[in-house]
């Protein structure tokens, strides 16, 4: 069973990186195997990088999307100072300043690119610029940690590693596209970077920097919009898509968590929060991958089943509304001591024999009531078999909840 959801969930968790991946080899083959651009197409090595930098960092800011705005900002000045001055001191504090602004943006929480924040990101940059304008005859160019070559420096190489550490430990979790495609860039960056003196290697790499960005907000754009940022299941909107292209057969099952309203009542919302989280999870596994879960709304989820009949499919439904039932969730006591040496003593004292188990926590069981229905004479359309799913989980409630009817 472990193996069977580790494939397509790692296949479906590194897509982002599939694109981002795409997009390098693709710079990869176009600076190394693309031909010469003719002398009339030369203007095409500045404004290419240009245009897709300015449309990276002009979508980042309509999306609010903060570190693939400092991450372009940063690039499209790196450019623009090295187009104007093309100078090995430009070229090493570009380097330099790039990843390190990628770290800043990285290790603090995603802020958003409004309310002030772009201000600051282009006050910082600013001082930067000036900074770097009053000690540019100072910059120890020789010194071991600024010379070039091996391109770039190594105080630049020691910030690129910092900024792709940060850039894949922010993905990691959740294998969210956005810092994948930040990592992607950063590493687009490093290579037009180390072929900096290669004007047409350096504009594709720059290029592909910006691709990387525009093409990652777009993803992570999309990802909101069809996830539930709760649960992290697909959205209704999601099931709205996947409803308009749908082939008999196939089967709905509309799940509605039992008295969830008492649970919010009684241990508050964010509780009753972490019980959906705790449903979806459930649903979402034993799903399999023959299934696919979303969050209808409120506490209401749909799996939808294709290429399926509803009699050899309520077995699995059966199986979702136990393996709901069987989790049981652990809820905190309110006076469970905050030292575990505390906690060990009053658990041996008489508690469960459930580790980490305290007195005064509670053990909560959630149950969940599922209908399903398949297309047939009455139920013809998608919306319809929805439908008669909703009337079937009625049934269910009706006849007890923590059942499954049809
Ligand atoms: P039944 O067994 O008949 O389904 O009873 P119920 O209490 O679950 O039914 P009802 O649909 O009346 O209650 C749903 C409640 O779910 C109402 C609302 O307060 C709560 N709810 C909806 N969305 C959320 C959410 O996102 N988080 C939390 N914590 N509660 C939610
Ligand atoms: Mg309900
Ligand atoms: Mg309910």
């Amino acid at each position: 069973m472990e193996k069977a959801q580790l494939g397509p969930s790692l296949i479906q968790a590194l897509r982002p990186a599939w694109t981002a991946g795409a997009i390098l080899a693709a710079a990869v083959l176009a600076a190394w195997l693309g031909p010469p651009l003719p002398p009339s197409l030369v203007g095409l090595n500045s404004a290419g990088p240009y245009t897709l930098i300015a449309a990276a960092l002009a979508v980042a800011a309509w999306f609010n999307r903060e570190r693939a705005f400092v991450l372009s900002l940063s690039l499209l000045a790196a450019f623009a100072a090295y187009d104007f001055v093309p100078a090995a001191r430009v070229y090493s504090a570009a380097a330099v300043l790039v990843p390190a602004n990628a770290v800043l943006a990285l290790v603090f929480p995603e802020r958003g690119a409004r309310f002030g924040q772009a201000w600051k990101w282009l006050a910082l940059l600013l001082c930067e610029a000036a900074l770097v304008y009053v000690v540019r005859d100072a910059l120890p160019l020789e010194s071991f940690w600024l010379r070039t070559p091996p391109a770039p420096p190594l105080v630049s190489r020691l910030a690129f590693a910092a900024a792709l550490a940060a850039a894949l430990w922010r993905a990691w979790p959740n294998h969210t596209p956005l810092e994948m495609g930040i990592a992607g860039a950063l590493g687009a960056y490093f290579l037009a970077c180390g072929w900096w003196t290669d004007a047409h290697v350096y504009a594709v790499f720059m290029a592909a920097c910006g691709a990387l960005l525009l093409v990652a907000v777009l993803q992570e754009s999309h990802r909101m919009a069809f996830r539930d940022a709760l649960t992290g299941l697909p959205n209704r909107r999601a099931l709205e898509e996947d409803l308009r292209a749908l082939e008999p057969p196939y089967v709905v099952a509309m799940v509605d968590v039992d008295h969830f309203k008492k649970f919010n009542d009684t241990h508050g919302h964010d509780i009753g929060d972490q019980v959906l989280k705790l449903v979806a999870a459930r649903l979402d596994e034993t799903a399999e991958g023959a299934a696919r879960a979303f969050r209808y709304g409120g506490e209401e989820f749909t799996v939808l089943f294709r290429n399926a009949h509803l009699a050899e499919v309520m077995p699995r439904l059966e199986a979702m509304r136990a393996a709901v039932e069987m989790h049981k969730m652990t809820i905190r006591g309110k006076d469970r001591p905050k030292d575990p040496k505390e906690g060990a003593k009053r658990r041996t004292a008489g508690a469960p024999a459930k580790p980490d188990f305290d007195r005064t926590d509670q053990l909560l069981s959630v149950t969940v009531s599922i209908g399903g229905a398949e297309p047939g004479k009455r139920l013809k359309t998608p919306q319809e078999v929805v439908k008669g799913a909703d009337e079937a989980l009625y049934r269910a409630k009706e006849r007890g909840r923590n059942r499954v009817s049809r």
